[in-house]
């Protein structure tokens, strides 16, 4: 088992990451408050993990919750029957909630933590390789509105995270290449290290190979832990996670959520901020196709839904609804080369047209 720790002072807490980590009682333990806890997970993954987990919570008053599967599901009608169960049950205030799934559980999960009776605790146990590298790690929780992603939420970070390698086995080929777009992401920011590290061994993780997989989440989550640490609540540099994202997002939304994965329009939306990087002069044709090449080596889309499906009116309507917005800019995320971005809201309007019009 490896341990990681996000520095945040009296709210640090550990990654813990490793084969076969979900029933392990005695490393959840110090981590749950009270007595009672409520497990929180979905119709896919209940039949998976549900028992396994609850094991591991044997000596507490478990209780379990299970949602409807999906991205459509997010929402402030499906949180409310974690609610309904909460104050159902006469939770109190010390409970204890664990978030048992992907990303969409654990944003659901936290958010539900952050808001009943004020705020209680919660645990992180991610199960897809996106939730395991990104979601779970830096307590941004919440619900997506018909009208935007994740537009009602709340920072909230978890007492522990524990990933469990093994859980990967049983998820599909397509959610792997998801949560791969937000490894690379990582390299892209960041880390050329881990970028030609990737360029190196996408195969043997698309493979699942059990030592390339923790390596990838090992360092993806001490990435991210470290961008954290200093910028909890997005001031600066925490923004740069959100490198294809805006472009991403804009993909989710329009093509009805669920669609696209997270994953796919992270993939397609990097692309098109890598080709207006290459507009903008940062980035060499070689950049670009070297890019491009990882992400399609991952099997993730590197181009966004055609003018047919998705106008660039509706792009920028949506774009323009990004919580990224300032005093009416859309601030992007850019690259300089790899594995250095940056935030600005300062380039030429039409740069972006030409983006949203020829990269397809
Ligand atoms: P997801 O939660 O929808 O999971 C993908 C699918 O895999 C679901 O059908 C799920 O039931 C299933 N599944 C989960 N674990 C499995 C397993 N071990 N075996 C088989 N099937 C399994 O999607 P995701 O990609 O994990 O997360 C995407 C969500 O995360 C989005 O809503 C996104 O906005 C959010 N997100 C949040 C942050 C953050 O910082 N909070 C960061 C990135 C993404
Ligand atoms: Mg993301």
């Amino acid at each position: 088992m490896k341990t990681l720790q996000v520095e945040l002072g009296d709210r640090s807490y550990p990654i813990f990451i490793g084969q076969g980590l979900m029933g392990n009682a005695e490393l959840v333990k110090p981590y749950v408050k009270g007595q009672q806890v409520l497990i929180v997970t979905n119709t896919t993954v209940a039949p998976l993990y549900l028992e396994k987990c609850k094991a591991a919570f044997a000596e507490f008053n478990v209780k379990s919750v299970v949602l409807p599967d999906g991205e459509n599901y997010k929402t402030l009608e499906t949180l409310n029957l974690v609610f309904d169960e909460l104050i159902g049950q006469r939770f109190d205030r010390s409970c204890t909630l664990v978030a048992l799934g992907g990303g969409v559980i654990g944003d659901m999960t936290g958010f539900a933590a952050a808001a009943f009776q004020r705020g209680v605790n919660f645990i992180q146990m991610p199960t897809t390789l996106l939730s395991q590298v990104d979601s779970s790690v830096g307590g941004k929780t919440g619900v997506n509105h018909p009208l935007g992603k994740n537009m009602i939420g709340a920072f909230h970070q978890p007492e522990c995270v524990v990933i469990d390698t093994e859980t990967l086995n049983t998820l599909e080929d397509r959610q792997l290449s998801a949560g791969l777009a937000e490894v690379i992401k990582y390299g892209l920011i960041q880390d050329p290290e881990f970028f030609e590290w990737l360029e190196a061994n996408i195969e043997k993780m698309l493979n699942r190979e059990p030592e390339a997989l923790s390596f990838a989440i090992e360092r993806s989550c001490q990435d991210k832990a470290d961008i954290v640490a200093k910028d909890e609540k997005e001031a600066g540099m925490r923004a740069l996670f959100n490198l294809g994202h805006t472009f991403g997002h804009a993909i989710e939304a329009g093509m009805g959520y669920g669609n696209w994965l997270h994953g796919e329009g992270v993939s397609a939306g990097s692309m098109q901020a890598v080709y207006m990087s290459k507009l903008l002069g940062n980035l060499t044709q070689e950049d670009e196709t070297r890019i491009q090449a990882l992400f399609e080596r991952a099997k993730l889309p590197v181009l966004p839904p055609s003018v047919d499906e998705m106008s660039n009116d509706k792009f920028l309507d949506l774009m323009a609804g990004d919580k990224k917005v300032q005093a009416g800019t859309v601030r992007l995320v850019l690259l300089k080369s790899i594995g250095k971005a940056y935030v600005t809201g300062d380039y030429p309007q039409e740069f972006l047209e030409q983006t949203l019009t020829n990269w397809r």
